[in-house]
This record gives C-alpha cells, sequence and structure tokens, in this order.
C-alpha cells in the first residue's frame, strides 16, 4: 500500500492495551458504547464545522453511525460519516495518550485485582475495541478532502500498528473490529440491537444496523435507537437509567454518576443543563492538563467539550452539558470568556450545583460521604474563590473534630454549632500536618478539659481555606494556636488569682526571657495547659506555623515567624526549673523546653541533633 509505515504505539498505549487485552472484564460490551460515542463526537464536530463550511457535507448531510456483522469473517464494521481523521490525527490519537500522569496511573491498575473500577476512572475510549478483538482496522478520511487522502491503520494491538494512504469513497471512520475466538456473543445480531438500545438509545445520532431485506435478497439499514437527545426529552420520561448511560456515553466513565441535576429554564436566558457529579475522581483530577468542564451545545448544535467558562474551578468535577438558545452559533472560546450571557450562565449553574450538593447531603448521608472523599479537596477551594457563595460553601464543608474518633470527615458546621456548649462564642479549629499531629496537640488541654469540641484540620489546604472563611451563622472561627481573649473566659483560675500567679513569677519569667534574649517575640505565663509545660503560640496578627509552611513550599520568601513562648506554671517540670539557681544549667532547661515546644508546633527543629544531645545530657545529670 502507498505510504505504508509500521510504528511502535507510545509505551502509554502499549500498557493500557496489554490491560485492555489480558484482563478480564466484567463487562466486556461497553465497547460499542465507546466506539458509538466517538461516532457521534465526530458527527457532532462535522455539523459545527459545516455551520461556517457547508461544503464539509460533501452533499450527504444525513449524519448517522452504520453497524454490520459479517459471521463468516467474524467481524463488526462500525462506520461513520463524521469529520474523519487525517494520518497525523491517527497517528496522534489511536497511537498516542497524551494525558500526564498516564504511566504511572496504568502501573497502579497493574498491580491492583479490581481493574475494572480503577480503567474507568480513566476512559479507554477507542481502546476498548481490544477487550473483544485480535486485530482492529481503520480506514478514515477527513470531511471535505480528496478521495485519495484516505488512511489505513490496523493493529494486532500487541506494540505495534501499520498505516498506510488509502482512497475512500466516503468521509468519515470504518473501524472493523476482528472479533476474538469465545466472543461469539457479539457476532450475534440480536445481541447487537440489544446492546445498542441499552447504550445508546439516548444519543441524538442515528444508529443503523444492517439487516436483509426479504423482498429483493439484499439488505437494508435498520434505524435502531431513538436518536434523541436526552437532555431535550421530557423530565418525565427519561429514567434513571436512561440518565447514567448517557452520562458514561459523555464522560468513557464506568461507573454510574453519583446524582444528577437536569434543568430547563425558560425567560430571558434560555438553557437546559444536565450536570453530573461522578461518583469517584478521575485519576489526573490534580495535574495541570486536567480537561475540565462541561460540553457546549447552542440550540441543539455541539460547540465545544471542556467549556471550562460555565462552572467554577473548585467544582470542576462537575460533568455535563449545557444547552444554551441564547448564545451565537458562531461563539469562540475567546468570545465566551467575556460574553454577559455566559458569566450569567455560570452564576446559574454555580447555584445549581451547590443546591444539588445541598439536597445531597440532607437526604442522603451515605452517598455525600462519598462525595467529600472523593471531591472534598476540591470544594475546600471554594471559600477562596467564590466569596458570594461563602455561605453555602461553609454548610457543604465536612471536619473531624475532637468529637470524633476517626480521622474521616463527617462532621458539618452546623453539628459542631448544634454542640456549643454555654458561654462558647467561637468555633475553635487547630491545623497541623496530620490527624494524629493535630489530636494531640498540647493547645487542645484546655477544650478537652472544658468538653469543648475543636475542629482538627490537617488536609494542605485547610491553613488557606480558614484564612477566607469569616464566619458561620455569625461564629467566627478561631485557631487554638493562637492567642485570644475568647480563652480566658473558659479557664477555671479567677482572673485576680492569675494575675496573682503571674506577679508572683514575674523574675521567673523575666530570667527565661534573658536566657532567650530576642529569640522569641514574648515570654508569658498560660493556664490553658494541663499535662504540658510549654508551648509556642503565634500572636493573632502573626501568621501561623501551617500558613508559613504552605507559603515556604510554594517557593514564596517568608517573614521570620517569632512565635510566643507560654510557661505552663503548675506543671511540675516549670517548678523544677525555676528552682535551678546555676545560670547555665537554667539555661540548658530552658533550650530544651523551648525545643520540645518548637518541635510539637512545627513537626521538625532547625538542628535535631542539638536538641537530642541536650536532653541526653540533661537526662545523665
Ligand atoms: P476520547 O474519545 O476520550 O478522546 P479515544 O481514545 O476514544 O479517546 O479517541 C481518541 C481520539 O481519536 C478522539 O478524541 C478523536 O479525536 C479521535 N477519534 C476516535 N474515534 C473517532 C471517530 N470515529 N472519528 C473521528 N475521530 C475519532
Amino acid at each position: 500500500m502507498k505510504g505504508q509505515e509500521t510504528r511502535d504505539f507510545q509505551s502509554e498505549v502499549k500498557q493500557l492495551l496489554h490491560l485492555m487485552i489480558h484482563s478480564l472484564y466484567s463487562n466486556k460490551e461497553i465497547f460499542l458504547r465507546e466506539l458509538i460515542s466517538n461516532a457521534s463526537d465526530a458527527t457532532d464536530k462535522l455539523r459545527f464545522l459545516a455551520l461556517s463550511n457547508s461544503k464539509l457535507y460533501e452533499n450527504d448531510s444525513e449524519l448517522h453511525v452504520r453497524i454490520s456483522i459479517n459471521k463468516d469473517n467474524r467481524t463488526i464494521k462500525i462506520d461513520d460519516n463524521g469529520i474523519g481523521m487525517s494520518r497525523q490525527e491517527v497517528i496522534d490519537n489511536i497511537g498516542t495518550i497524551a494525558k500526564s500522569g498516564t504511566k504511572l496511573f496504568l502501573e497502579s491498575i497493574k498491580a491492583n485485582k479490581s481493574n475494572d473500577k480503577l480503567i474507568g476512572q480513566f476512559g479507554v475510549g477507542f481502546y476498548s475495541a481490544f477487550i473483544v478483538s485480535d486485530k482492529v482496522s481503520l480506514r478514515t478520511r477527513t470531511a471535505g478532502t480528496s478521495l485519495d487522502e484516505g488512511v489505513f491503520w490496523e493493529s494486532t494491538g500487541e506494540g505495534e500498528y501499520t498505516i498506510a494512504d488509502v482512497k475512500k469513497a466516503d468521509r468519515g471512520t470504518e473501524i472493523t473490529l476482528h472479533i476474538r475466538k469465545g466472543e461469539d456473543d457479539f457476532l450475534d445480531a440480536w445481541n447487537i440491537r440489544r446492546i445498542v438500545s441499552k447504550y445508546s438509545d439516548h444519543i441524538a445520532l442515528p444508529v443503523e444496523f444492517e439487516v436483509q431485506d426479504k423482498d429483493n435478497n439484499s439488505t437494508k439499514w435498520e434505524q435502531i435507537n431513538k436518536a434523541q437527545a436526552l437532555w431535550i426529552r421530557n423530565k418525565s420520561e427519561i429514567t434513571n437509567q436512561d440518565y447514567n448511560e448517557f452520562y458514561k456515553h459523555i464522560t468513557h466513565d464506568f461507573q454510574d454518576p453519583l446524582i444528577w441535576s437536569h434543568n430547563r429554564v425558560e425567560g430571558i436566558q434560555e438553557y437546559t443543563s444536565l450536570l453530573y457529579i461522578p461518583s469517584h475522581a478521575p485519576f489526573d483530577m490534580w495535574n495541570r492538563d486536567h480537561k475540565r468542564g462541561i460540553k457546549l451545545y447552542i440550540q441543539r448544535v455541539f460547540i465545544m467539550d471542556n467549556a471550562k467558562q460555565f462552572i467554577p474551578n473548585y467544582l470542576r468535577f462537575v460533568r455535563g452539558l449545557i444547552d444554551s438558545s441564547n448564545l451565537p452559533l458562531n461563539v469562540s472560546r475567546e468570545i465566551l470568556q467575556d460574553s454577559k450571557i455566559t458569566k450569567n450562565l455560570c452564576t446559574a449553574l454555580t447555584k445549581r450545583v451547590l443546591q444539588m450538593l445541598e439536597s445531597l447531603s440532607k437526604n442522603d448521608c451515605e452517598k455525600y460521604k462519598v462525595f467529600w472523599k472523593e471531591f472534598g479537596l476540591v470544594l475546600k477551594e471554594g471559600p477562596a474563590e467564590d466569596n458570594i457563595n461563602q455561605k453555602t460553601i461553609a454548610k457543604l464543608l465536612r471536619f473531624t473534630s475532637t468529637k470524633n474518633n476517626t480521622s474521616e470527615q463527617t462532621i458539618s458546621l452546623e453539628d459542631y454549632v448544634s454542640r456549643m456548649v454555654e458561654g462558647q462564642e467561637k468555633i475553635y479549629f487547630i491545623t497541623a500536618d496530620s490527624y494524629s499531629a493535630a489530636k494531640s496537640s498540647p493547645n487542645l488541654e484546655l477544650f478537652d478539659k472544658k468538653n469543648i469540641e475543636v475542629l482538627l484540620l490537617s488536609d494542605r489546604i485547610d491553613e488557606w481555606m480558614m484564612s477566607y472563611l469569616n464566619d458561620f451563622n455569625g461564629k467566627s472561627f478561631q485557631s487554638v494556636s493562637k492567642i485570644d481573649d475568647s480563652l480566658n473566659k473558659l479557664l477555671d483560675k479567677e482572673i485576680t488569682e492569675q494575675r496573682k500567679i503571674e506577679k508572683e513569677l514575674e523574675p521567673f519569667i523575666k530570667r527565661i526571657q534573658k536566657s532567650l534574649n530576642n529569640r522569641v517575640k514574648e515570654v508569658r505565663l498560660t493556664h490553658r495547659l494541663t499535662n504540658t509545660p510549654a508551648v509556642v503560640t503565634t500572636a493573632s496578627n502573626d501568621m501561623t506555623t501551617q500558613m508559613a509552611k504552605l507559603l515556604s513550599a510554594a517557593g514564596k520568601e517568608l517573614p521570620d515567624v517569632k512565635y510566643i513562648f507560654e510557661i505552663n506554671p503548675d506543671h511540675s517540670l516549670v517548678k523544677f526549673i525555676s528552682d535551678i539557681k546555676d545560670e547555665t544549667n537554667f539555661n540548658e532547661w530552658i533550650e530544651l523546653l523551648l525545643e520540645q515546644s518548637l518541635l510539637v508546633e512545627c513537626g521538625t527543629l532547625e538542628d535535631p541533633n542539638k536538641f537530642i544531645l541536650r536532653m541526653n545530657k540533661l537526662l545523665m545529670s
């Protein structure tokens, strides 16, 4: 053949194909859904481009995908008259995967037995053909090109493929699957009809099946799906299964979504939206090249995929579509970016998603737990990003706390406020590197004693999120590692007694100050601690340790954090130190006390060895 060459698949594709061929799929028939979805996308693209260039139709504007079976050759053919592909596009689209992190992800699937679920996160698309085939051939030609610009592609899925130039009369893509031995079910006409109506009833593209015409001993094409876009139909006619299948069709996800919201809005802004929340996060959600956004249709015509202008970043897990009647058909990404209509639609869809989540949180605790586990970290970006909806977002947040014996985040701020004790004015929280570090912080001692709940935050984003959350139901947030007057009211000791002790120990405090010179911002007594001799805290207007860590990880230059060194006068170690007469010995003990406090607060010390040497010396003295 002209221009024939054999090329290697990219190593990620090889890995994926190996998985496709060798893993035991419980649901093999989905290959047909994936290929019909691709055909539907290809015809959508053509219809859109033909809006400004009707020549692309090549005198055939009836879009369809056709399926035929040849039992003798053991093949199924899936033939669409969509946009087609050029030689380079075939190489780029079918020979390579451009998503970053793919390699690592595929390794993790290989190591995992239940790879059905995992592969669903990836979206295998075209490659699913190899689940049932031992050879796949493809002929394709881009709409509007000359007949000899066709491309032939073929592979057995084992590392390489052949590509060549061919003549192709009709535009579009024709895929021939050579069905593997033992998969004969897929050569059965009724089975194929069943699969198509199960998965593809709700896509707008007609799926036609080749049948015998008994009258004149020839074949004809019979439409076997409803071919009516799902979102246009009346809600009352659509079953849950229809919604689920449509979701899988547009996302290539193998699992059902968690929840959806389908709405038609009339008036000045006319649109239909169908928004889904998936039941699991895609493998590349945190990668820079993660494709987010929804499908944009204008007056039923597909315009673009991954339109991110309609959904804010902190809701980037939302999938689905919007079909607008107000946007112009010739819209571009640039116009969308600046359009007032887009902004209004984004505001409306954001509200819709938040409502959907609110109702899920109220009506289905278990599903909400799944949502939070998968996407909670993304939603936590909300308070900073969306000031207008901050109150609603705050209601959706989930935490763990000192009242929860697990790191699982299940407590809402409403739960917390309903459990506040008498006289408690604020919502207390602590941020730390890990759940266990937060849970064992000495700063919680007073709260435990007073039976006051403290939210334990240990996700990296938490400190940043809390700096944007102003209040909840009129109650402000207070970090327990920052000095705050509200705490004094909770103390057992009367203020006069506190002052008395402070007066008595003034020389001791001065001595510590002298010993540490200017290394801490202030030394003072605290009455909040029980089991811990000392802690370091930050002043209410200073940067917290967690924020400093966050900024430093982001490569920002930091102002020097100077701590307040707080001493517990009731602790026996403190009493012991205050009695030490020898200045050198006293200084050593104070250093050790400070090092201990810094270790608890920061999780690390600048010079751990110095600390250990000092401790050992004091232990042996
Ligand atoms: P996805 O559809 O998720 O992008 P696939 O592996 O199924 O992944 O397909 C990769 C790309 O190949 C598609 O994005 C599309 O550009 C192209 N492609 C696949 N099938 C067709 C088709 N029938 N017609 C035109 N292009 C196609």
